[in-house]
């Protein structure tokens, strides 16, 4: 079974213009200076009017930075694709992002975490992005992700507590869940992330699919980070 499909399908010029800024100034940001500036943000993140949109991490090395597309080709990418079918969900249908568009290296250009400072950095992008991608449905995929929608406005959802649990916020439903990464079964057993995916997929199907109404003002440009 697919989302619901939104009786409203069209997008906004406004949503474009502003999107097609967002990517420009997110393709000339070299803020972050231990970064692979993979720049991972543009019409393959999915759909501007997608009713759902998924925050991961960062651009992995073996996945985004080199395919240009958030959550793809590497095992986090993999695992992310088995979820969304557990969910019943189409990839075709979500918007995915990540806090970090750039892929953070270390010395040997092995992935790494990101700092906090280079999330902060990065959060005006996301929060600009979440103005214009209106989905009711916001998941947050690891710590990372959901700290960083925490800091753009304040809900009170916590991993371990509240995962797979929709919370309220912005008039949004905000789902925090793991990240579909394999090391994060260190901290939730793999079956309980597939019962959290499942239950991703009751809550979107039960989800109004109307877009948020205080995010439709227009769209403010944020100035570079
Ligand atoms: S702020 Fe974001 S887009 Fe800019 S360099 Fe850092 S990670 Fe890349």
């Amino acid at each position: 079974m697919r989302a619901p499909a939104s009786p409203e399908q069209t997008i906004a010029p406004t949503d474009v213009v502003a999107f097609t800024r967002l990517v420009r100034d997110v393709r000339r940001c070299l803020a972050c200076e231990r970064m692979a500036h993979s720049h991972v943000l543009g019409p393959a993140n999915g759909r501007l009017d997608a009713k759902i949109m998924f925050v991961a991490e960062a651009v992995g090395r073996r996945g985004g930075a080199i395919t240009g597309v958030p959550l793809s080709r590497d095992e986090s990418g993999k695992r992310f694709a088995q979820f969304l079918a557990l969910a019943e969900l189409r990839r075709d249908d979500v918007f995915v992002t990540n806090a970090i568009l750039c892929n953070p290296i270390d010395g040997c250009r092995r992935n790494r975490a990101p700092t906090k400072a280079e999330v902060a950095r990065c959060r005006p992008f996301l929060e600009r992005t979440l103005a214009i991608v209106h989905a009711p449905v916001v998941v947050t995929l690891g710590r990372v992700a959901l700290e960083s929608v925490r800091a753009i406005a304040r809900h009170e959802a916590w991993l371990t507590s509240d995962v797979a649990t929709a919370v309220a916020w912005r008039g949004r439903t905000l789902v925090p869940l793991y990240h579909p990464s394999r090391q994060s079964t260190l901290h939730r057993p793999q079956d309980s992330q597939e019962r959290d995916w499942r239950r991703l997929g009751e809550i979107v199907r039960n989800a109004s699919v109307e877009r948020p109404q205080q995010d439709r003002s227009p769209i403010a440009v944020a100035s570079l980070p």
